[in-house]
């Protein structure tokens, strides 16, 4: 070592102050606590902290979490017996840990101090296992990261109440599924379902049950339609299903058949004979009915939707070009 060797306090043990001072290996000597009673020079520059900083400091406290277990275990030692570990050490100049391969002994003597020498490996060794460990870190972060990512995305489609895709999804499915039948020529259906009279439904059973109808509602849409297809819930009571490769019969079908489920639903929460209907309006793109863009048909199924309304609710009404 170039800096001259210093102890840093005085262990209890005088002479086994000395062993630590005169090494020329990073060594310490800490008690069952794991409170630093001794290190010398080189220990120091090891971990990058003056001497000062290291007497009574925590051993564990200059190494990474996963290392403080192997430490830790050191506990048990019996006294004059040695154990190996390897642990990182976190450094005080905030480059990235350190690896570091000990040979611990429990010294004899009252005070059953824990004498640490750390065997250092060679400069590239280290280095590539710093490279490793930094990798590994990396990784685990990506992971987590991408995991995050995935979940945040989930989070940012899905409707709430519903768990049905949101407006969002909805549009980049909507959009996924034009190109597609524009590409394949076949037809493409889109459903707009508007719950009837919901406002009153909430005026009378209030907004928290009025919301148990909306998830019902949804229930009814996921489970009957086909895995292609792409319920969503579009806004407050509004529903919008996209089907694809389907014609207006087979379309008109779909939402009759969803419209009556709905209608047959009973919510024994709010009331034994309450009943709830929507209003349904198709469109199709394919036939006589070819628009340029995905929100004509859209209008189209809102149009049919408004004339469902206006001819009594609880109906399917269907785009007519
Ligand atoms: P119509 O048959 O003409 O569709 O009548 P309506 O009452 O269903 O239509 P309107 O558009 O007047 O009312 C829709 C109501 O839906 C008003 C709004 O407070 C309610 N609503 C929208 N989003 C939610 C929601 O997330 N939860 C609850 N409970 N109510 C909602
Ligand atoms: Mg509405
Ligand atoms: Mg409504």
């Amino acid at each position: 070592m170039s800096e001259p060797a210093r102890e840093v306090e005085p262990a209890g043990d005088a002479l086994l102050s000395a062993l630590v001072r005169e090494s020329d290996v990073p060594a310490l000597v800490f008690d069952r606590d794991f409170k630093v009673r001794a290190a010398n020079a080189a220990f120091c520059a090891l971990i990058g902290c003056s001497s000062a900083q290291v007497f009574g400091r925590n051993f564990l406290g200059t190494l990474q979490t996963p290392s403080v277990e192997a430490v830790r275990r050191l506990r048990g030692l019996e006294p004059g017996r040695h154990d190996q570990a390897q642990v990182w050490h976190v450094l005080g100049t905030g480059e990235a840990p350190l690896a570091v391969e000990y040979s611990f002994v429990a010294l004899q003597g009252p005070e059953r101090l824990l004498g640490g020498f750390a065997r250092l490996r060679s400069g590239d060794q280290m280095l590539i296992e710093q490279l490793a460990h930094l990798y590994d870190e990396l990784e685990k972060r990506h992971r987590e990261l991408k995991r995050l990512h995935r979940r945040i995305e989930r989070l940012a489609d899905t409707d709430e109440l519903t768990n049905l895709p949101n407006r969002r999804a909805f549009d980049a499915g909507f959009e996924r599924e034009w190109l597609r039948h524009r590409r394949n020529q076949k037809p493409l259906s889109l459903v707009l379902l508007d719950v009837d009279r919901f406002k009153s439904i909430n005026d009378r059973y209030g907004h928290v049950r009025g919301d148990f109808v909306l998830e019902a509602v949804g229930q009814v849409l996921r489970a009957g339609v086909r895995a292609t297809d792409l319920p969503a819930r579009y806004g407050g009571e509004e529903f919008a299903v996209v089907l694809p490769e389907t014609d207006t019969p087979a379309a008109v079908r779909t939402a009759e058949r969803l419209r009556e489920a709905i209608a047959s639903q009973s919510f024994p929460q709010l009331e034994a004979d309450f009943r709830v209907t929507v209003s349904a309006g198709v469109a199709t793109s394919g036939g006589d009915f070819r628009p340029s863009d995905r929100l004509v048909l859209f209008v189209a199924a809102d149009t049919a939707l408004r004339s469902a309304k206006e001819r009594g609710r609880d109906r399917v009404e269907t785009h007519r070009p």
